[in-house]
C-alpha cells in the first residue's frame, strides 16, 4: 500500500469513526508513515512535532490506537512495559518479527510460508484464519560474545 493509498484509508477511518481530520492527527500519520524503523509513542510525539508543533502527547496517544485498529500501524509489545510501532506500509506480506533480548531490536523478516502453514493447519480443523502472528525471542550473538553489538540503542 503506498501512503497515499494509506493516508486515504486513515482518514475514511477517521470519519467512520467520528473523528475529525485534523492537521495534527495528519501531522501523526505523515510522522509515523516517514519511519523504516520501529518508534515508541514518544518517539512520534517528536516526530510529529517536527512537522507540526501544535502536536499535543494526548493526541498521539488517542491516534495511535485509531491506526492500530485501522491495520495502518502494527503494535509489537517486547515486554519490559515497552510497545514499540511500525507503519504497515505492505499489507499483504506476512512478516515474523524476530526480537533481540539484548538490544530491544525489533527485526521484521518476510515469511511467505507463514500464511501457507496457517492456512493448513486451520483447514484441517474446518477454519479460515484470518490473522496470524509469528514473534520470536531471541538473544544476540554478538553482545554475549563481545559485550557489544551496534544495534544496541544508543543511550541518549
Ligand atoms: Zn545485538
Amino acid at each position: 500500500m503506498s501512503n497515499d493509498a494509506a493516508r486515504e484509508k486513515f482518514k475514511i477511518y477517521l470519519s467512520k469513526k467520528g473523528h475529525r481530520v485534523t492537521n495534527q492527527r495528519l501531522a501523526i500519520f505523515e510522522a509515523a508513515f516517514a519511519r523504516t524503523e520501529h518508534f515508541t509513542a514518544e518517539e512520534l510525539l517528536d516526530y510529529a512535532r517536527d512537522i507540526d508543533d501544535s502536536v499535543s502527547r494526548a493526541t498521539v496517544y488517542r491516534t495511535l490506537p485509531i491506526m492500530i485498529e485501522s491495520a495502518l500501524v502494527r503494535e509489537v509489545d517486547i515486554g519490559k512495559n515497552l510497545k514499540y510501532y511500525l507503519p504497515n506500509s505492505d499489507d499483504n506480506t506476512q512478516v515474523a518479527q524476530v526480537i533481540c533480548v539484548d538490544c530491544d531490536r525489533i527485526f521484521e523478516v518476510k515469511a511467505p510460508f507463514m500464511e501457507w502453514y496457517g492456512s493448513t493447519v486451520s483447514s484441517k480443523l474446518g477454519l479460515t484464519p484470518c490473522s496470524q502472528r509469528l514473534q520470536v525471542n531471541a538473544q544476540c550473538d554478538s553482545f554475549r560474545k563481545t559485550g557489544d553489538c551496534k544495534n544496541r540503542p544508543q543511550k541518549r
